[in-house]
């Protein structure tokens, strides 16, 4: 293995360059990434960056003289744009064809859009650095603020947009916040934080329409009801970026499809992060996982087994994933399935650990302002404890 090239340059991708340096590779390296900015971090997009605590450039994932160490080409600024795995060569979007003898896939995930939307100013999503100071620009201006979807993104908009004391609406289309992570019981819980600080939070609706000439001025619901909104953040979810994968014959379902170690369907073809969905030995199927800690982890064990394909290794990670919202910090390690029993609450209400069980079986724990218990359960799930030790452990 000579050429290495990845195709995406955020955490996934620079994370798997530095660990096949880190391993001993010492053949050709190239990233590929469509946006301008050298790889930065995501988190504080929605948190820091937005509250304008930070400047853009604290973001950076690295620093200059890490980034020249490792000895990777940057084609920033450059999509891939067809895969060719016979020949073995990606197409770029200036015409440029690279050849590799290893491939990785770490394109991540867009954000889904809401049909309508006729290009109207004032409606913004929030993935990129760039979308992230077009959102905190537009907060300054103290809008009416209407939030379409009640996951991870529009919570933290949501508080956000409260702490500017900035008139906040939440629409989720499903009857609780937060559910698709968390489960209904514990969505309910953080969505009280936001019922506390002052979002009007409306669950179960859907949105119909929007009005407006060129800017929105109101948000429709299908109910026939309206919202008047100078600002809508549409939060709704992302779709792994595979369209440049189309015609490559490379196996596709909601991701790149990957076996258990993180090999698509191609020799020589891996994927990390946000767009790959492979096969979780500890879970029996297919998962992929849209967060920060995932595309640290696949990176490692892609690299890993790109280095060695001769004996690969499972990649059986414990989900984990957080969220700071009005002060609060809220951590999920594991699976929020089965049912859920709350084994430590605050007297404030402020402080909470459920933990999630499926039978016998102890799927995962949720954590309000309580990261020390958290971190005993991700150690407890990473050796597979059951539901009464985790019990016994945690209570
Ligand atoms: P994100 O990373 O954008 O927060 P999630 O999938 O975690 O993504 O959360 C998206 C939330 O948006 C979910 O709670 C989902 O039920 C909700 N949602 C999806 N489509 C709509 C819609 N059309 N209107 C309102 N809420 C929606």
């Amino acid at each position: 293995m000579k050429r290495v090239l990845v195709v995406g340059a955020s955490l996934a991708g620079l994370c798997t360059a530095e660990a096949l340096r880190r391993n001993g590779y010492d053949g050709s390296l190239t990233l590929v990434g469509d946006e301008q900015a050298m790889p930065y971090d995501r988190p504080p997009l929605s948190k820091q960056l937005l509250s304008g605590d930070w400047a853009p450039e604290r973001t950076a994932l690295r620093s200059d003289e890490a980034l020249a160490a490792l000895e990777v080409e940057f084609r920033l600024g450059e999509r891939a744009r067809a895969l060719d795995p016979v020949a073995k060569t990606v197409e770029l979007s200036g015409g440029s064809s690279l050849p590799y003898d290893a491939l990785v896939v770490a394109t991540g995930a867009r954000p889904r859009s809401l049909p309508g939307l006729r290009g109207l100013e004032g409606v913004h999503t929030l993935r990129t650095l760039g979308d992230a100071l077009a959102l905190r620009d537009a907060l300054a201006k103290r809008p009416r603020v209407v939030i379409v979807g009640g996951g991870f993104v529009g919570a933290e908009v949501a508080a956000e947009a409260r702490r500017r004391d900035l008139p906040v609406t939440l629409v989720e289309a499903l009857p609780v916040p937060l559910s698709r992570g968390l489960g209904e019981r514990m969505g309910e819980a953080c969505a009280r934080l936001h019922v506390r600080n002052g979002v009007r939070v409306l669950c179960g609706r859907a949105v119909a329409g929007f009005d407006g000439d060129t800017a929105v001025e109101r948000v429709r619901l299908e109910d026939g009801s309206t919202i008047d909104a100078d600002l809508v953040v549409v939060g709704i979810g992302a779709t792994p970026a595979v369209g440049w994968l189309a015609d490559s014959g490379i196996r596709l379902d909601d991701g790149v499809l990957c076996d258990a170690y993180c090999r698509a369907s191609a020799p020589d073809v891996y994927a990390a992060g946000d767009v790959a969905r492979w096969f979780h030995p500890g879970y029996g199927r297919h998962v992929r996982l849209e967060n920060w800690t995932n595309a640290r982890e696949q990176a490692a064990v892609v690299a890993r087994n790109m280095l060695d394909p001769g004996s690969p290794v499972e990649y059986t990670p414990v989900p984990y994933v957080w969220s700071d919202q009005y002060g609060t910090r809220i951590q999920l390690a594991g699976r929020s399935s089965g049912d859920v029993r709350i084994v430590h609450e605050g007297e404030d209400q402020e402080s909470l650990l459920a933990l999630y069980r499926d039978g016998d079986r102890f799927e995962g724990a949720l954590a309000i302002n309580s990261a020390r218990r958290l971190l005993d359960c991700r150690r407890l799930l990473a050796r597979g404890a059951d539901w009464h030790e985790a019990l016994a452990t945690a209570a």
